[in-house]
């Protein structure tokens, strides 16, 4: 019987620079191997991506991400970082349009989208994240929400591109508060997400993670659900040996 294949993606957020991200794959990889099925992706932050990159070289089950790119390949844009950069830097994907970049740095769903059309060009695979906020789920507006993030993506990137992209459910209510989302809740978006997406003709079938507080409590019920392709995960994410116990768990 075939595996299914499974992708836990680590978001590092703001923590572990250069030497802390060499001292937690020391340990990581000293503690797990890979295994047939499972993927395991490591967004560092910007100026960790060599060192991270470098020191999984030898284990290719494991993808190194950016947390960020700017969508124009050079110029006056202090601060950002661009895609033929990250790719110098080992990243081969990148996260787009994560929760605390929409929502703390005003990023605009048509920004994530040329992130997105721009990763994709440059042969990156991208991570895109979409999600509601609690008001926006209290007030019954989660599939309006998911739809207007999801719009300029359908726009911008073609049909036959979607086999190489990713999409993360993270609800923002659930993000790094504890709270996360039932199975139930999770696979239903899951399932609206994928069906947006298969109406506009796409062929491929689209993979996508859930994230918001997952641990290694809650992600066996989780990832028994079909419907899920894999978690992206933040805060417990972060542990060398707590990453290792999440990720061998289901
Ligand atoms: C995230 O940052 O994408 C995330 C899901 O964070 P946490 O696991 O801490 O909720």
């Amino acid at each position: 019987m075939a595996i299914r294949p499974v992708i836990y993606a680590a978001n590092w957020k703001m923590n572990l620079g250069p030497a802390a991200a060499c001292r937690f794959l020391e340990r990581f990889l000293e503690i797990t191997s890979p295994l047939e099925g499972r993927s395991l992706w490591f967004f560092p932050p910007a100026v960790s991506l060599a060192a991270v990159s470098e020191a999984v070289r030898a284990r290719p089950d494991i993808v190194v991400g950016a947390q960020n790119i700017h969508w124009e390949m050079k110029g006056a844009f202090t601060g950002e970082v661009s895609l033929p950069m990250v790719q110098e830097a080992g990243a081969t994907a990148v996260l787009v349009g994560h929760s605390e970049r929409r929502h703390l740095f005003g990023e605009t769903d048509d920004q994530v989208a040329r992130k997105t059309a721009a990763a994709l060009n440059a042969g990156l695979t991208p991570l895109v994240c979409v999600g509601e906020t609690l008001a926006e789920r209290e007030g019954g507006r989660t599939e309006a929400v998911i739809l207007r993030q999801l719009a300029p993506l359908l726009e911008r990137v073609a049909a036959d591109d979607w086999g190489r992209l990713v999409v993360a459910y993270e609800p923002v209510w659930a993000i790094g508060t504890g709270r996360t989302a039932t199975p139930d809740d999770a696979a239903q978006v899951h399932e609206l997400i994928r069906f947006t997406i298969a109406r506009r003709g796409v062929p491929a079938r689209i993979r996508i993670l859930y994230g918001g507080s997952v641990n290694p409590g809650n992600v066996p019920a989780l990832l028994a659900r079909p419907e899920l392709d894999g978690v992206l995960v933040g805060g417990a994410s972060v542990n060398p040996d707590g990453w290792a116990e999440l990720v061998g768990l289901s």
